[in-house]
């Protein structure tokens, strides 16, 4: 935990929650100090020309923390709005599958630049994506790392249970894949299209996969690795429809 009084840090907006006519308490990921609430002082001119109403979006916070371990921003410069998000409402929707883990899951208080830099990166390519199918092949690779990054990771390419390389779902209680004949026996295995996963986990192969993918068969796959990632922290999946 950092313990200076004035620190400064950059940090992707997750959440905004009114707390007064203008004063708002936001919650950042940032780089240096991990998931972070901090309050937007309404007096302040500098905090004011902000709105920060754009969720998400990269800022560079300079911030100041009082006696009692408030934290107000000071100052804060824009450095990436990820603009093309919230032009597109389906680009919107599909980025709401990448903050919402990082809302529920990530506990506040501990540093964490690779998942800052790995949000960061996956905000930015789904801004800079062509098509709706090319925003949502960047969610199962997210996904996948992400369980990998907080100890549920697993191999993309065989069985939990026997080994087996002809693998058809997923199970969180078993905690990974699974092929046909091991799966009939684990009532929490659900669906999920390993080959497809392994196919988005490299920018090349998402491209080459790109115009035969199916937005069915994609979602389904999310859906599948969002309940195995969320069954690990016991919470609920996020209700966005995609
Ligand atoms: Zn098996």
């Amino acid at each position: 935990m950092v313990s200076e009084r004035f620190f400064e840090t950059e940090g992707i907006l997750l959440r905004a929650v009114k707390t007064g006519e203008r004063s708002r308490s936001l919650c950042f990921l940032t780089q240096n100090s991990g998931l972070l609430w901090v309050l937007a002082r309404p007096d302040s001119r500098k905090t004011q020309s902000a709105d920060f109403s754009c969720i998400p979006s990269k800022y560079h916070l300079y911030l100041y923390r009082t006696t009692g371990n408030r934290i107000y921003i000071r100052e804060s410069s824009e450095k990436n709005p990820y603009r093309n998000i919230h032009r597109d409402y389906s680009k919107l929707k599909t980025s709401l599958h990448i903050l919402s883990p990082l809302v529920k899951i990530v506990q506040p208080g501990a540093s964490d630049e690779f998942l800052f830099k790995l949000s960061d990166r996956a905000f930015s390519a789904i801004d800079s994506s062509d098509s709706e199918i090319a925003a949502l092949l960047l969610v199962p690779p997210y996904l996948a790392i992400l369980a990998k990054h907080f100890g549920f990771g697993f191999p993309l390419d065989s069985c939990k249970k026997c080994g087996s390389s002809d693998v058809r779902s997923i199970s969180s209680s078993e905690g990974g894949f699974l092929c046909a004949a091991c799966s009939d026996k684990i009532f929490d295995s659900k669906s999920a299209d390993a080959k497809l996963l392994q196919m988005t986990m490299t920018s090349e192969e998402r491209k080459r996969i790109l115009s035969f993918t199916g937005k069915k068969t994609l979602v389904a796959l999310i859906k599948s690795l969002e309940l195995y990632l969320f069954d690990q922290f016991s919470k609920n999946t996020p209700d966005i429809y995609l």
